[in-house]
């Protein structure tokens, strides 16, 4: 009886320290995945203490009713919740910076039709997962407005926002792969009031799209969603690679960027993406240094 009792009040806590994490101001989160894709596994992410994910959408076979409950199952013994579903592609890659224009996203001609109903496929996946965010690249946006380019993904995110709207979902796109300047004139253009901004300000230097910190700013209120991810940069921006480092170790600084996520009323997960599944043992020890980062700035600036 005793030990009922015990198991019980231990159970209370548990759950009550479960939701002070997730209730706190910019709970920790890791970019995570299940099949397929980049980011940790989830049992990673619960060995790190990690409550929130980012969760790279798994393969299509997976993408049932049944495998999303039993995914939820999952999460629910685990203790995270997914704040975002992010979309992925079969045939995307991030080799070099043409190969990205060639295959990321909603902008390759070729696949842009099939992709496009294959995202409102992976919305109605995110939903059976209770995520009410869907985040994506969208790949490269032309920066002419006349661009017939321009035009037809201006249509197509209508479509799929409106499709989320159906689902009571938000989509979060990803910076990085243009100017901010770009990107909020895209923004205006789409005209729907679900469509906010995946801010990565590693994403900025490694394109060479600008500097993050200012982009931050301008973009304010839109960024619902954030990486934590650093990198330096490339000795020529916008054609090669910047190098994506650990956290702390780039040219993002990141004291100045939750400074200014506090400066823009940010209060979101501070998800962490660290982009070596090739060398798990290094990610995750290079994810733990970066959450004790992240949990100093944070009592600096809350
Ligand atoms: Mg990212």
């Amino acid at each position: 009886m005793l030990s009922l009792a015990y198991a019980t009040c231990f159970q209370a806590l548990r759950e009550t320290r479960e939701q002070l994490l997730m209730d706190t101001k910019w709970p920790i989160g890791v970019f995570a995945s299940i099949d397929a894709g980049l980011g940790v596994r989830l049992e990673v992410a619960r060995e790190l203490g990690v409550h929130t994910v980012h969760l790279h959408t798994p393969h299509a076979p997976s993408r049932t009713p049944q495998r999303a409950a039993e995914f939820n199952q999952r999460l629910a013994d685990l203790g995270i919740k997914i704040t975002c579903v992010f979309a992925g592609f079969e045939g995307e890659s991030y080799a070099d910076i043409p190969t990205v224009q060639r295959t990321v996203g909603l902008m390759p001609r070729a696949t842009r039709a099939a992709r496009t109903v294959e995202l409102k496929e992976i919305a109605d996946f995110a939903r059976q997962l209770g995520v009410d965010v869907v985040g994506m690249h969208l790949g490269f946006v032309p920066h002419e407005k006349t661009d017939p380019d321009y035009r037809d993904l201006l249509d197509i995110t209508r479509a799929v926002c409106d499709h989320c709207r159906g689902n009571g979902q938000a989509m979060h796109l990803e910076t990085g792969q243009e100017p901010v300047d770009v990107l909020v004139q895209f923004l205006d253009d789409v005209e729907r009031d679900n469509l906010f901004v995946n801010f990565d300000p590693a994403n900025m230097i490694l394109y060479g799209a600008g500097e993050p910190i200012p982009a931050l700013e301008k973009l304010g209120a839109r960024v619902h969603s954030i990486h934590c991810k650093d990198a330096t940069w490339s000795d020529k921006p916008g054609e090669t690679w910047g190098c994506e480092v650990p956290l702390g170790d780039g040219d993002v600084n990141f004291d100045s960027f939750v400074k200014t996520l506090n400066k823009i009323g940010y209060t979101g997960p501070l998800t962490i993406e660290r982009e070596i599944p090739q060398e798990p043992e290094r990610q995750k020890a290079e994810i733990g240094r970066a959450i004790d980062l992240l949990q100093r700035l944070k009592q600096k600036y809350k």
